[in-house]
């Protein structure tokens, strides 16, 4: 367990190392087992085969006139020794390509008792000759074979009637030299390998460990709250877009800041505002009795009321965006509820609020939520709009889904600060007036509820000439 722990908390370069060089550890020994272990019953594999399709191959060409030709060719190719004879132990054809055989220093009675065993065995004879070994049929070998043979006949009938039998011999051991030669190769190449490898896992590991190690070193430095930190973009696919995507988090979080910050020096003083005032004219109306009237009134009311939606905005975004508030889906009559919501400026006599729908439409979304987007659109609108004081809200329906429009005739939003006027805290006139109060929540409210709806949405705007806010939501 603990040794588990250690391994987890090593780093990826090393780790990545350690993974190669067990590769390379695996290889090796499954080469040397290969090589060393298994070789010689590979060896015993493959000369069997061929001993076998040899015979088949001169059993093919039994009556053939090339037949010696065949013999001599299958002999040097495999390097085995060859005799066709008859069951007398006559010999019509010997090859022998083998230093040694076993086979060519056979008599003919002992030739003929092969014959005879091989018939007696069913027309094919396999014998397997150890190291030492003594037979009858060897008696007349001058010195013990030095290395395993297989003897391997067949009999073989001709066109004419007559029985032949083929004889071969071959070694299944492989030359001593050979293995030699084979394990000096191996101890070569695994030492090569292993510097190869070795030096090639450092390489490598280096290689893929880098640009992490340097993107894990600015994260912490972006951890500490220093935005201005850059990722390596570099190094390969996945490396370089997880570059790109700390960088743009970065970006971002500095963007937040800056705009926190300067949303806090808004605050301050849009809260102060207000609650001056509502002192100031409290006070005035505490003291002097003639000032009591109701304009003062509305005056302490309107600013409260100011107070309010900056403190509300605040709260929504930050539940919005907490992910605190789930949506309360449900069908309701969204024409209905833009109707209802404009009531509230009905008392807004001196400007001039439409809204066209041709028909009523029903959407499946959280009411709560639709009403605080137009609500906020149409306070937008009746905030920034032109002289004329025209606020027009349209509503048209168009392949199952409906989209609500909100135009005004201000003075418009500059086409580079179209992206940003989404943004938390953001706010296109900096200069603080009065007459503009807001916290640049609004709209962020807008695209937060929007987002959790899946629904469309955009603005178009003309400089001098006013806004087209919109958002779609599909139709039941
Ligand atoms: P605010 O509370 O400041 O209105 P919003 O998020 O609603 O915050 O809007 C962000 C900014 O977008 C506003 O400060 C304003 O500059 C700009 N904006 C929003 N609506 C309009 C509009 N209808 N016409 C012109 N500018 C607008």
């Amino acid at each position: 367990m603990k040794l588990r722990e250690h391994f987890r908390r090593i780093g990826i370069k090393w780790r990545i190392f350690a993974y190669f060089a067990g590769f390379t550890a695996v290889i090796l020994v499954l080469l040397w087992v290969f090589q060393v272990v298994f070789l010689n019953s590979f060896y015993k594999a493959i000369k069997t085969r061929e001993i076998r399709t040899s015979a088949q191959t001169i059993a093919k060409n039994i009556d053939s006139d090339d037949l010696s030709a065949v013999v001599q060719n299958l002999s040097q190719r495999n390097q085995i020794g060859i005799i066709v004879s008859d069951q007398n132990g006559v010999t019509y054809y010997k090859e022998d390509s083998l230093p040694n055989s076993v086979i060519s220093r056979l008599s003919l009675f002992n030739l003929a008792q092969v014959y005879a065993a091989t018939e007696a065995q069913g027309g094919t004879y396999f014998e397997r000759l150890p190291r030492s070994f003594s037979t009858e049929t060897y008696q007349h070998r001058l010195e013990p074979p030095k290395i395993e043979s297989i003897i391997y006949a067949q009999i073989v009938e001709k066109k004419d009637g007559t029985n032949l039998m083929v004889l071969l011999n071959s070694t299944i051991s492989p030359i001593d030299s050979t293995v030699n030669t084979l394990r000096v190769q191996l101890i070569c190449i695994t030492v090569v390998m292993l510097i190869l490898s070795l030096l090639l896992a450092l390489f490598l590991s280096r290689k893929i460990s880098t640009p992490i190690i340097k993107i894990n070193a600015a994260a912490k430095i972006l951890g500490t709250g220093q935005y201005d930190v850059t990722f390596d973009e570099t190094g390969y696919r996945e490396i370089s877009e997880l570059g790109q995507t700390l960088n743009y988090a970065a970006k971002e979080l500095s963007k937040t800041e800056a705009l926190r910050r300067d949303l806090i020096a808004n605050i301050s003083h849009d809260l102060r505002t207000p609650l001056t005032m509502i002192t100031g004219y409290s006070e005035v109306m505490r003291d002097l009795p003639g000032e009591n009237t109701p304009e003062n009134v509305q005056i302490i009311i309107d600013e409260a009321t100011r107070l309010t939606t900056l403190v509300n905005d605040v709260l929504d975004i930050s539940k919005l965006q907490s992910g605190t508030q789930p949506l309360s889906r449900e069908d309701f009559n969204l024409t209905e509820s833009i109707r209802t919501i404009l009531q509230r400026y009905s008392k807004l006599t001196d400007y001039n609020i439409s809204f066209h729908a041709d028909e009523d439409v029903t959407v499946n979304a959280d009411e709560l939520k639709i009403s605080q987007v137009v609500y906020n659109l149409v306070n937008n609108a009746i905030t920034y709009t032109g002289k004329d004081k025209v606020v027009e809200i349209t509503q048209s329906v168009r392949d199952g889904r409906v989209k609500i429009s909100v135009r005004d005739t201000g003075e418009g939003i500059p086409q580079d600060k179209l992206n940003d006027i989404w943004d938390r805290y953001y706010k296109v006139d900096k200069e603080h007036k009065r007459a503009q109060i807001g916290t640049g929540l609004g709209l962020s409210i807008v695209k937060s509820i929007l987002d959790m709806h899946g629904g469309a949405y955009g603005v178009q705007s003309q400089e001098g000439s006013g806004s087209v806010f919109w958002f779609e939501l599909d139709i039941l």
